[in-house]
C-alpha cells in the first residue's frame, strides 16, 4: 500500500502554518504562508489550496495520497456544519462555511476545529498528553486558549465554546476589560498581554519604585513577558511579585478546572509556558493549595512540548480519525 500522508492547517489571523503529516503524526514538510484577510478574506482558502498544490508539485508528490486536510481556526466552530460562528481576527463574516469552502477549493475532505482544541489534540497524539486521554490545555500566548479532551474527546459544548479557559472570571468585580466584553477574566492577567498590563499599571500609579524592572521599563520605554520572568530569575522583587499574582489566578483557575475535570494532565502552552520552572512552579503550588485532594494526587501539570507545532499536528489528528 502507498503511503498516505495528512495535510495540518493552523489558520491565524496574520500567518497560516501548513505541514504535510504522516498517519504516525510526524511532520514531513511544514512552511507558513501569510493569511490575506482583504475583501472579507476571499482569498484565504484560496491561497492555501495554492499553497498545498505548490508544494505537492515541488516535492513531485499527487493529491490522490492525501487523506484529507485538517484545520484549526481562531474562533468557535460548529464542527457538525463545518462552520464558523465567528472570528474576531479575520475578516470573514459569521457563520462562514470554512469545511465547503475548503473543500471546493482543495477536493480534499476536510474537517475544521478550533485552533486552541487542536493544539490540545496535538498534546495528546504527540506531545506532553501521549498516552493520556483525559487532558486539559491551556494556551498562554497573545491571549489565553483552552482545550478539554475528555475520553479521548474534544468538549466542544453547545455552542463551540467549551474550554473557553481564558475568560474564566479571576477578578469578579472589577479587572481589566477583556477582548470578549467581559471584565476581569484570566486572559487579562495570564497572556503576555495581560503581563505586560499588570506591569504598566504598577509603573504608570508609581508602584514599581526600584529594581531591575523598573531599570528595564525606563530603558526600554517598555516591557515584555519575558523581561519579567528574566527580572524574576535574578531575584527582582516587583518581577517576583507580578509572577506569584500572575501564578495565584493561573493555579486557582486550574484548580477549579481540575476539580470539576480531574484530567490526567493539565498541559501549559504557548509562548508565556517558555518561561518554565519560575512559572511553572509556582502555578503547582497554588493548584496544590486549591485542588482537592484526591485530585492533587492523580492530576498532574506539565508543560506542553510541541511548541508552534501543536496545532498543525492536532488538525492532522483531525484528518486522520475524523474525516468522514
Ligand atoms: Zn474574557
Amino acid at each position: 500500500m502507498t503511503e498516505k500522508w495528512l495535510v495540518g492547517v493552523d489558520l491565524g489571523g496574520t500567518t497560516t502554518k501548513l505541514a504535510f503529516i504522516n498517519t504516525d503524526g510526524e511532520i514531513l514538510y511544514k512552511w507558513e504562508i501569510p493569511t490575506d484577510n482583504c475583501e472579507k478574506g476571499k482569498n484565504i482558502t484560496k491561497h492555501i489550496a495554492e499553497s498545498i498544490e505548490l508544494q505537492l508539485a515541488k516535492l513531485d508528490k499527487k493529491i490522490e495520497m492525501m487523506t484529507g486536510i485538517g484545520m484549526g481556526a481562531p474562533g468557535p466552530v460548529n464542527y457538525e456544519a463545518g462552520m464558523l460562528y465567528n472570528t474576531p481576527n479575520l475578516a470573514w463574516e459569521d457563520n462562514y462555511p470554512l469545511k465547503d469552502m475548503m473543500e471546493r477549493q482543495t477536493l480534499l475532505p476536510t474537517v475544521i476545529e478550533n485552533d486552541a482544541n487542536c493544539a490540545a489534540l496535538g498534546e495528546m497524539w504527540k506531545g506532553a498528553g501521549e498516552g493520556y486521554n483525559n487532558l486539559v490545555c491551556v494556551t498562554l500566548g497573545t491571549g489565553v486558549g483552552g482545550g478539554v479532551i475528555a475520553n479521548g474527546e474534544i468538549i466542544q459544548g453547545v455552542m463551540g465554546a467549551a474550554g473557553e479557559i481564558g475568560h474564566v472570571t479571576s477578578i469578579p468585580n472589577g479587572g481589566a476589560p477583556c477582548n470578549c466584553g467581559k471584565t476581569g477574566c484570566l486572559e487579562t492577567i495570564a497572556s503576555a498581554t495581560g503581563i505586560v498590563r499588570i506591569v504598566t499599571e504598577k509603573f504608570t500609579n508609581g508602584n514599581l519604585q526600584s529594581g531591575k524592572l523598573l531599570n528595564t521599563f525606563q530603558r526600554e520605554g517598555k516591557i515584555t513577558a519575558k523581561d519579567v520572568f528574566d527580572c524574576a530569575r535574578t531575584g527582582d522583587a516587583a518581577a517576583l511579585a507580578v509572577v506569584e499574582e500572575v501564578a495565584f489566578h493561573l493555579g486557582m483557575a486550574l484548580a477549579n478546572i481540575a476539580n470539576t475535570l480531574n484530567p490526567d494532565k493539565i498541559i501549559i502552552g504557548g509562548g508565556v509556558s517558555r518561561a518554565g520552572d519560575i512559572l511553572v512552579n509556582k502555578v503547582e503550588e497554588y493548584f496544590g493549595k486549591y485542588a482537592f485532594p484526591r485530585v492533587k494526587k492523580s492530576t498532574e501539570i506539565s508543560v506542553a512540548t510541541l511548541g508552534n507545532d501543536a496545532g498543525v499536528i492536532g488538525a492532522a489528528w483531525l484528518a486522520k480519525n475524523r474525516n468522514r
